[in-house]
């Protein structure tokens, strides 16, 4: 029996890890649950699936749980705070960690997994975007394996020579196409994008996601950190990570070789599958999704992206060549923009725009140490906030639409 902790158990990527759990239970047994704050989901999620821990990081939600639970508490072991999240993911009973927490909150407990020497699911790819020379370090120090769920990482983990390590450069390969659905924004024109509400951002026309990732699709920054987390994982310098809008989203990703060869994968939208994928690697196993059905599927398109539009991207670009503490500017500036555009502070083109400030005034150079990384991270935050709030004085706010809190 595989030994599993899902850390961002409560979110769209650990729901559909516990649904395919849930179809091995002769494989897998499930250790651990983690998340944020969501106590009613992790009490059901623990009556349900019966975990030997659970832990939630904030602490106040925590004492909740532990209420809910009361005495019909099943025997799973509560801990709170950010070091629950840690002890989680280094629990000996744990073989395999899936990393699956949204955003740079997720950075301590997926280095800590990777530092244990786990097999490391790494949904969270805000953590390789961040840190990506600590985390790969981690992996090859702790003899961790790393398997990336996203998508499109795991369509090119699968077309790859077999054997190729984290971080190492494959054999022959030429490039790496990332293919991205364009998201919901795809056909706006640029000025119907200026007034998008938060509602219409987090409305994906192919993919069902939690609502950070959902905006980060809108903007097309999705795929700039999708670029920069490509570079780590794969060994590649970014002019060799190209895009490719493909409406479909049937290839998650394709692999160019030298020989003019080009391996892709295609499969249905449905997370599931990548996610089964690293549980059962080097093996296969079932998933629950549906089967592709290509006649159906009848055709299958390819055009290149609009920068203009979607300056987030070119963004990402620039910080992936920059390298050293730009991404993790980047990457703060980024989720400290989502956040105001989902609270109604800032209009969706105010995101590209708070962030080219960030990672032009931010301060770049090397990353030496965490203590870096998170030096660099607070400052684009704060430098961030003074933007947004620039925004705010200029009047530059959009409606929320019905989007949820
Ligand atoms: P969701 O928003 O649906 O879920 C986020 C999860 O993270 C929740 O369990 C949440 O807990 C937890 N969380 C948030 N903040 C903290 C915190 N400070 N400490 C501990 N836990 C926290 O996100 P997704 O599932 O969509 O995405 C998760 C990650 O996977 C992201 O990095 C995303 O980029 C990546 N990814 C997602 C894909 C998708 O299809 N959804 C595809 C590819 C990658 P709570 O509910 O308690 O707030």
């Amino acid at each position: 029996m595989i030994g599993v902790v899902v850390l961002g158990s409560t979110g769209s990527i650990g729901e559909s890890t516990l649904d395919v759990l849930a179809r091995h239970p002769d494989r897998f047994r499930l250790v651990g649950l983690g998340a944020h704050r969501n106590a009613g989901k992790l009490a059901e999620q623990i009556q349900r699936y019966r975990p030997d821990y659970a832990a939630l990081a904030d602490l106040g939600a925590a004492r909740e749980l532990a209420a809910r639970l009361g005495d019909t508490a099943p025997s799973a072991r509560l801990l709170s705070g950010p070091e629950g999240l840690l002890e989680l993911a280094t629990l000996p009973q744990a073989d395999c960690v899936m990393a699956a927490i949204v955003g740079a909150a997720g950075l301590p407990s997926t280095l800590a997994a990777a530092r244990a020497g786990k097999r490391l699911l790494l949904a969270n790819k805000e953590s390789l975007v961040m840190a990506g020379p600590l985390l790969l370090q981690a992996v090859h120090a702790g003899g961790a394996v790393l398997l990336p769920i996203d998508s499109e990482h795991n369509a090119i983990f699968q077309c790859l020579p077999p054997g190729t390590g984290a971080g190492e450069t494959p054999r022959g390969v030429r490039r790496l196409l990332l293919t991205c659905s364009g998201g919901p924004f795809r056909d706006w024109s640029a000025a119907e994008i200026a007034a998008a509400t938060p509602a219409a951002a987090v409305a994906h026309p192919n993919w069902v996601m939690g609502r950070k990732i959902s905006v980060d699709s809108a903007t097309l920054m999705n795929k700039g950190l999708e670029l920069i987390e490509a570079c780590f994982l794969f060994g590649l310098t970014p002019d060799r990570v190209d895009i490719v809008i493909h409406p479909q989203s049937i290839v998650h990703s394709l692999v160019e070789y030298v020989d003019g060869s080009m391996l892709a994968e295609l499969g249905s939208h449905d997370m599931r599958t990548p996610i089964a994928h690293a549980l059962a690697w080097p093996e296969r196993m079932s998933s629950g999704v549906e089967f592709l059905d290509l006649v159906k599927t009848g055709r299958l398109d390819f055009r290149a992206p609009d920068p203009a539009r979607f300056p987030c991207l070119p963004l990402a670009q620039t910080a992936a060549r920059a390298g050293g503490l730009t991404p993790v500017a980047l990457n703060a500036a980024n989720e400290t923009a989502v956040h105001a555009f989902l609270e109604g502070q800032l209009n969706f083109t105010g995101i590209a725009s708070v962030i080219d400030k960030v990672i032009t005034r931010c301060t770049a150079g090397p990353i030496g140490a965490l203590e870096d990384v998170l030096a660099a991270d607070s400052e684009a935050r704060c430098l961030a906030h003074e933007s947004i709030e620039a925004h705010m004085r200029a009047g530059t706010t959009v409606s929320l639409g019905s989007v949820g809190a």
